[in-house]
């Protein structure tokens, strides 16, 4: 655990990079929070007044008049705290988003094969998980700092109307109700740091224990409430055996919280009772001097509420403080995640080159004896491989499952940098250009395409503005024209239910709206990596004649299990184990006897015959 200096720092960056973020919500949680902890002491002092007013005879002029200032305070400051707490509410909540905004730009930022590992996930999760159980995290921080600012406000404010109440009064022996009034907020407040203690390392380890059983309980009631699962809990009368995980996993989380509760629940017991000590204390202290004639009636009331608000604002203050020392760590993670702590995590490490991707013309890419390992893993997904792709040409990939070919094309579209080798976009290593210039000249419909839940026409243009005529032509050519025309809300139709009138959309109309999304990038590479495997027959044959002729002039790359859809092409390459085995056009290697591409295509015929 970090010291409390350490912590405090951390918060205060972490304050900073808040204001930076969105500055409009301080403002008004400040004086909301101000204005709250300044009410009784406002009230305090004019109870007071008037109490003494009233008891020295004044007239009534002056009587009512203090009750007419008090009254007019007190109603201004509540204006005030209105006004700012409603502000609150709404910056409030912007800021909240906002934090976990930044997390998911970093995660848009991030390369893509950080998202591939997981932890970058877990990272979040572990912010994420933080905040949401045990409040920590850089949403605290405004309201820990301003917990501090009340603490020592109280304390000061406290101590300012009740400082003669610690005063020695002559004739009066030594002051054992003083002393002992000293001694209660002493002990409670080490109490509380210690209970507090115990709690923050109750909750740590909660953390992992009941992080486990909170994903599987959310992963239940997915399985509970989403269509997706209500097929197969249906037809295998599964019922019964998710609803007793389900019951078990809330058991489970009963008696990790039980613990904590138990603990809390004591802590407040004992700070209460040494609070309630206290303010018996002050009444038998200042209740002595008034009867003793020093203090005013007036005073009383002043004196005893204040030191009841002092002990309330010292335990305010060690609160804090012990708060402060336990967001910190919190507070780091997440600055680390968003790139703003010492030791920022690396999402984003790819090499961005400076060379312009060259315009229009002829474009040729190759591989030059390149070979892959995924990250973490001891095989290689692809072996000195040397391919060349032109502008113009069509190239199909084949091979069996594992053998390499979607991670040629994640090569291809630099989502991964090579281990060894290089691939030359025009005699250049593309790791010298511009890392989204070079991107922008690939249009890739993957075997894991997603579309989102949008209107179709920016699914397909991949933007808010865009083109009708141009979305409307790609549609067409992708075979999905006349569905789209038959969307209520045509080209604004949104897609899936996230938003009310959106429409459910099958697998094969899913994957057209990709496909001519492919064809609205307008790049000079398409590449389908399995595009038509949710598609019947019929489809597959339409969008291949199709694809081939929009495709003409470009430079188009096929994966497909079903051979006859490559055979069409100018080069086939044929992959085995992260190998390439075999290069040519379909006659050519059908000609090869014995070798893979004979093969899988005698394999395919079979059915056939
Ligand atoms: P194909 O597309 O031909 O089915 P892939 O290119 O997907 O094959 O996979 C090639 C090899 O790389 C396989 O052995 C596969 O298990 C491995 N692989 C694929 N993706 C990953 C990944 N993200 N991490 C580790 N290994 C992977």
């Amino acid at each position: 655990m970090k010291t409390f200096f350490q912590s405090f720092r951390i918060v205060l960056h972490t304050a900073r990079v808040i204001f930076r973020m969105d500055w409009r919500n301080i403002p008004a949680f400040v004086g909301d929070q101000f204005l709250l902890t300044l009410q009784p002491f406002v009230a305090l002092f004019f109870s007071a007044r008037i109490l003494d007013v009233l008891a020295a005879g004044a007239d009534r002029g002056t009587v009512v008049g203090w009750i007419l200032a008090a009254v007019g305070c007190n109603y201004g400051i509540y204006l005030l705290e209105r006004f700012a707490a409603c502000s609150n509410s709404v910056e409030g909540v912007t800021l909240y988003w906002q934090l976990y905004q930044e997390m998911s730009r970093v995660m848009m930022r991030a390369d893509y094969e950080e998202l591939e590992k997981p932890d970058i996930g877990l990272a979040r999760e572990r912010i994420e998980r933080s905040t949401n159980m045990f409040w920590y995290g850089p949403w605290e921080v405004p309201g820990v700092l301003m917990t501090l600012a009340q603490g020592i406000t109280i304390t000061a404010a406290s101590l300012a109307l009740a400082w003669p109440v610690f005063l020695p009064v002559k004739g009066e022996g030594i002051p054992w109700g003083t002393i002992l009034m000293v001694l209660f907020v002493a002990g409670s407040s080490w109490y509380g740091i210690r209970s507090e203690g115990r709690l923050y390392e109750l909750k740590e380890s909660a953390l992992e224990d009941l992080a486990e059983e909170f994903r599987k309980r959310n992963y239940l009631d997915q399985y509970i409430e989403e269509s997706r699962g209500a097929k197969d809990v249906r037809l295998y009368a599964q019922k019964k055996m998710i609803w007793k995980e389900r019951q078990k996993n809330q058991e489970t989380i009963r008696k990790l919280s039980r613990a904590r509760a138990g603990l809390h629940a004591v802590s407040n017991g004992v700070k209460g009772a040494a609070s309630q000590a206290v303010v018996c204390l002050a009444y038998l202290v200042v209740g002595a001097r008034a009867l003793a004639g020093i203090f005013s009636v007036g005073a009383v009331v002043q004196y005893v509420g204040a030191v009841t608000r002092l002990s309330e604002g010292i335990r305010v203050l060690v609160y804090s403080l012990q708060h402060i020392r336990m967001q910190g760590p919190h507070c780091q993670e997440y600055l680390d995640f968003i790139g703003e702590g010492k030791d920022p995590l690396k999402y984003r490490h790819h090499q961005d080159g400076t060379e312009p991707v060259p315009e229009g013309g002829s474009w040729e890419i190759v591989f030059e004896n390149v070979s892959f390992r995924y990250p973490g893993s001891e095989e290689w997904a692809l072996r000195n491989l040397n391919i060349r792709l032109k502008k113009g040409q069509h190239f199909a990939v084949v091979g069996r499952n594992g053998s390499g070919k979607t991670t040629f094309i994640k090569l291809l579209c630099r989502l991964y940098d090579p281990t060894e080798g290089r691939i030359l976009l025009n005699g250049r290593d593309i790791r010298e250009y511009r890392y989204e210039e070079y991107q922008r000249l690939f249009a890739v419909v993957f075997q894991d395409f997603q579309i989102f839940a949008l209107p179709l026409g920016e699914n397909v243009a991949a933007s808010m503005r865009y083109d009708e005529k141009r979305v409307q032509a790609c549609l067409d050519q992708a075979g999905i024209g006349d569905w789209a025309k038959r969307q209520p809300k045509g080209l604004k139709q949104p897609l899936y239910t996230v938003e009310k009138d959106g429409v459910n959309i099958s697998g094969g109309e899913a994957q057209k709206i990709a496909i001519a999304r492919a064809l609205y990038k307008n790049a000079p590479f398409v590449i389908l990596d399995e595009p038509t495997a949710a598609l019947d027959p019929l489809a597959e044959a339409e969008i291949y004649s199709g694809f081939r002729e929009m495709v003409e002039e470009k430079g188009a790359v096929y994966i497909s299990h079903r051979l006859s859809s490559c055979r069409f092409c100018d080069t086939i390459a044929v992959f085995a184990q992260g190998r390439l085995v075999q290069e040519g056009s379909h006659e050519r290697l059908l000609s090869e006897e014995g070798g893979e591409y004979a093969g899988l295509w005698q394999a395919q015929a079979q059915w056939y015959q």
